[in-house]
């Protein structure tokens, strides 16, 4: 839609942009969420895709990923052979519910910074046990572990300004057993739920992150496969008020999806169980 608030489009910004952030700006990505709602506080858009960072960048450390690498681009990646969990990536678009346009647009830190508990970024990279940095105006640089960037339903710990420049994936986390489940209303609908599970090649460990049926991501770290009273009591513990509502399902349908869900995936993990 138009935006008739808007007095400015930075098409070109500097290389570090933020130093003149002010009241009324916004950073500009596949602009998908920006254009399609009314935007009355903003004036100015600032575009991050004109500054053409790496979208994908492989390495042995991992997998570098700029925040404004499309949806489109990450499903393309071939990752190599052995990063076991790179089955994820392609995955988690699918999960996106979207239209051709927004597929082709939208971008893996836009994904990250609306938020929502849908956002199948968020659930890849916390899964992936990601680390984001994050650019300040002032010229400063933080890092921060995935899990802690979303805070809430459209909320995270981005200050005003502040750029997510580049999504760091380790490979550790690439080479891991993975499994997941996800629900949705509909065919093609949003995510109800959608969880991954996780085990480092060799033993018996189990990383399950809970999300889209939670307002922001929850994980879980066990040393040893849990038995299933264990992992029952570890969701029964997420706080009452974590539990998302919205028309794709009440707190309660996505606290028993998740516990019928965290069952499959233990088994599906346990050791010397195909996966
Ligand atoms: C039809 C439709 C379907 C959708 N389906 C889903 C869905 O299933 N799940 C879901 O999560 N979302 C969905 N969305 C919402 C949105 O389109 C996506 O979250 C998308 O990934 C946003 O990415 P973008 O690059 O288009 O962001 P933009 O629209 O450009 O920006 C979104 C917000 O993030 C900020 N931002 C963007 N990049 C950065 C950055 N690098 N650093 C700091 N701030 C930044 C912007 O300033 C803005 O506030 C949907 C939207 C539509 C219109």
């Amino acid at each position: 839609m138009d935006l008739n608030t808007i007095t400015e489009v930075i098409r070109s910004p500097s290389d570090r942009p933020g130093a003149d952030w002010c009241e009324g700006d916004a950073w500009l990505a596949g602009g998908t969420w920006l254009f399609s709602a009314e935007q009355p506080s903003l004036r100015r858009l600032i575009d991050l895709t004109a500054l053409r960072w790496d979208p994908l960048v492989p390495s042995d450390k991992g997998l570098e990923i700029g925040a404004t690498c499309t949806i489109r681009d990450l499903y393309a990646f071939a990752p190599p052979a052995d990063w076991t969990a790179g089955g994820l990536f392609a995955t988690s678009c699918e999960a996106f519910l979207s239209s051709f346009k927004v597929w082709n647009s939208a971008t893996v830190g836009g994904n990250v910074c609306m938020s929502l508990p849908a956002g199948p970024m968020i659930t890849l990279t916390v899964a992936l046990e990601a680390q984001y940095e994050l650019w300040a105006p002032d010229g400063s640089t933080r890092i921060v572990d995935a899990l802690d960037f979303v805070t809430g339903d459209h909320k995270n710990i981005l200050t005003p300004g502040e750029i997510l420049r580049r999504i760091d994936i380790p490979a550790h986390a690439l080479r891991k057993r993975t499994t997941h489940r996800r629900f949705t209303l509909t065919h093609l609908g949003r995510s109800t739920v959608f969880l991954i599970g996780t085990q480092t090649p060799g033993t018996s460990d189990l990383l399950l992150t809970v999300t889209a049926g939670t307002t922001r991501p929850v994980r879980m770290a066990f040393d040893s496969m849990p038995d299933a009273a264990t992992l029952q009591q570890s969701i029964d513990v997420i706080p009452t008020d974590v539990w998302f509502a919205d028309p794709n399902g009440t707190p309660d349908h996505r606290r028993h999806l998740t516990k019928h869900f965290v069952e499959e995936i233990r088994r599906e993990l346990m050791p010397g169980s195909p996966s």
